[in-house]
């Protein structure tokens, strides 16, 4: 007796685990799902940064091409400022030479005057008898006479006029020197600017450096997630090929029609869907779109006196949300079916969710009561259908759907 009774136990156990290691396996994608929102709003954000870096190291680049051309502007000005002075250098020592050749066309002609001065003074008591006598007259003395005295004053227009061409020359020189150092000191000035420009050049490289290093650091990232998100698809399909053959399986068994524990009744739709309530409250209060003309994204049933009505799975199907919120759905569940719809129902009575993530409900199953949690003005269940892959812009007119 306490045999049987053990192996009743063990049979009991066994039926228990094979029923629930298939369900426990096919988890919500949801999380997945919210997971890869996640990625792609990161990866959103980093492209945005992305091109904020982009922008900045484009103008950079930008700047320092404009420095770049500032600083050869600037290298040739020096090249030409160059050539100017090295033109003026060359005139400079050619003046130089000048000055030199008049100080000795000055010194011969002060020397050849001096010995011409010497030489008619010391002819002069004996030469000016001289000259008288061998003048042919006092007409030619006096011509002979002055052509001494004519020949000194030449000769002292001349060293005058030399002396005079030298200062010139010195003077040219100076204002060749003067111009020289203002040239000088223009290149200086110029050759500063121009390397106070290739510091800020150099800066604005090593800036353009550092943000193509930023540049690729994000786009690693970017990289990454898309990688990430790449998985999560995969992960997301075998879950949901998961869901899939759990309800194929089910199907199998030959209780996907009517199933057992249905409390639901009614006419079943051409889709094979019931009415979410029961008969009595199948009344649609809002459709699609609100009265404003708003889309609504579902339906509400509101009739009066649907507090705490039960909820029915329109039809049998896998249970892949069901969250109790305290905003936006507020207590909800979401079915797969295996026509490929998801249906939503929100807004459930605070703890009255009778089903988990991952659980096989069949047609007309009790999932939860009507209520009014979440974004909820009244007592009243929003439902929705969704097409594959269930999510929240999937969302269609589920009138076509229903009886
Ligand atoms: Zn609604």
């Amino acid at each position: 007796m306490r045999k049987l009774v053990l192996k009743l136990l063990i049979l009991l156990v066994a039926l228990v685990v094979i029923i629930q290691v298939p369900v426990s396996m096919a988890a919500s994608t949801s999380s997945l799902e919210n997971q890869k929102e996640a990625n792609q709003d990161k990866i959103d954000e980093n492209k945005q940064k992305k091109e904020e870096i982009t922008a900045e190291k484009n103008q950079t680049v930008q700047e320092v091409e404009e420095i770049t051309n500032q600083i050869s502007n600037y290298e040739n000005q020096i090249a030409e400022l160059d050539t100017k002075i090295n033109t003026l250098n060359a005139e400079i020592s050619e003046n130089e030479k000048k000055i030199e050749e008049k100080q000795a066309e000055y010194d011969e002609q002060q020397e050849l005057l001096e010995k011409r001065l010497v030489a008619s003074y010391e002819a002069g008591e004996t030469s000016y008898l001289d000259f008288l006598l061998s003048s042919d007259g006092i007409i030619d003395f006096i011509s002979n006479y002055f052509l001494v005295t004519e020949i000194a004053t030449t000769d002292a227009e001349l060293l005058d006029s030399i002396e005079k061409q030298k200062q010139e020359i010195e003077e040219a020189k100076t204002n060749l020197e003067n111009d020289k150092k203002e040239l000088d000191t223009s290149k200086a000035e110029k050759q500063s600017v121009a390397v106070e420009l290739q510091e800020t050049k150099s800066a604005k490289n090593a800036k353009v450096q550092e943000l193509t290093e930023d540049e690729q650091a994000i786009q690693k990232e970017i990289d990454e997630l898309a990688e990430a998100n790449k998985s999560l698809d995969a992960e997301i399909l075998r879950k949901q090929q998961q869901i899939q053959a759990q309800l194929q399986a089910q199907a199998n068994k030959g209780n996907s029609s009517s199933g057992s524990t249905s409390t639901g009744g009614g006419a079943v739709s051409n889709s094979g869907f019931i009415y979410p309530v029961p008969s009595a409250y199948a009344k649609i209060t809002t459709g699609l779109y609100y009265s404003s003309g708003q889309y609504h994204g579902g339906v509400d049933f509101g009739s009066g006196g649907i507090n705490g009505q039960p909820v029915y799975a329109v039809q049998e199907g896998v249970v892949v949300t069901a969250k109790a919120l305290n905003y936006s759905y507020g207590n909800h569940v979401i079915i797969a079916h295996p026509n490929g719809l998801y249906t939503l129902y929100a807004h459930g009575q605070a703890g009255s969710i009778r089903v988990s993530e991952g659980q096989y409900v069949s047609r007309g199953q009790q999932i939860m009561n009507v209520g009014s949690t979440g974004n909820s003005t009244g007592p009243h269940l929003h439902f929705e259908v969704r097409k594959s892959p269930g999510t929240y812009s999937n969302r269609v007119n589920p009138i076509p759907y229903l009886p």
